[in-house]
């Protein structure tokens, strides 16, 4: 009798705390590969934003399911639009240091990680992409045929989001602040009950502590395209 071949999904699935530099990484990889590049973190920075402004009250139930039916999302619909909430625009708003706080309240909850599930299964389905977030490889795409872990010190990913925020002109934060953000994000991160962050355990693990973007990039770019050689697709 032949053999069942094993499906799978073309999807990268990128993962790990915030500051890893995950999000730098998964971006040159997919203009690398040439291929779409999907940040679901926006995708909860948007909500959160949207339901921050609209004052929802961030526990489950009609009202919140009410506001998640009344949103339509659309991602990456110009290459300078990378997304927007009811035909606005929140590419740059969703950056603001506040969001980041709001985004994990909000991601702990189980109908709008199923909304977004939802939809980032659509956005990606039957596509080459590059995607990042925190449960990626371990539920949205547990069949994704590439995955990697990226991480880093506490202390080197709080100096990076300074480094951000200076960039963006926030002079208010201090580095200890940051670290004590990342700490508590990690935290809510990787103890919330439904989709918590953790390593998928097929996943390749990168610590970017001290590593160059370039090597990074290499490491994962050959691996990508290793792997897909296996399966027998093209990139
Ligand atoms: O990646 P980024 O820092 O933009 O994500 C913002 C927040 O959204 C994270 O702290 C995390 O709580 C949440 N998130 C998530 N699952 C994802 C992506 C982001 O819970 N796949």
């Amino acid at each position: 009798m032949p053999v069942a071949q094993k499906t799978f999904a073309k999807v990268i699935a990128i993962d790990g705390p915030s500051g890893s530099g995950k999000s730098s990484i998964a971006k040159e990889l997919a203009s690398v590969l040439g291929v779409l590049y999907i940040d679901t973190g926006a995708m909860f920075r948007s909500i959160a934003y949207v339901a921050n402004i609209q004052q929802i009250e961030l526990v489950e139930g009609e009202a919140l399911n009410d506001f998640l039916n009344s949103l339509k999302i659309e991602y990456a619909v110009s290459d300078s639009t990378l997304i927007r909430i009811n035909g606005v625009d929140l590419s740059d708003k969703i950056r603001e240091h506040h969001v980041s706080a709001l985004a994990s309240i909000i991601s702990q909850l189980p109908s709008v990680r199923k909304f977004l599930l939802d939809f980032q299964r659509s956005l990606a389905f039957d596509k080459v992409c590059v995607m990042e977030g925190r449960d990626i490889g371990t539920v949205v795409f547990p069949d994704s045929f590439c995955k990697f872990f990226i991480t880093a010190s506490v202390d080197i990913r709080a100096q990076r989001r300074l480094k951000q925020l200076r960039e963006q002109g926030d002079n208010t934060i201090t580095l200890e602040q940051i670290i004590e953000d990342v700490r508590k994000r990690d935290a809510t991160d990787m103890n919330r009950a439904f989709a918590p962050l953790k390593k998928s355990e097929d996943a390749m693990l990168l610590d970017t502590t001290t590593l160059s973007m370039s090597d990074v990039i290499k490491i994962l770019a050959a691996e990508v395209k290793f792997r897909a050689a296996h399966l027998g697709f093209v990139l």
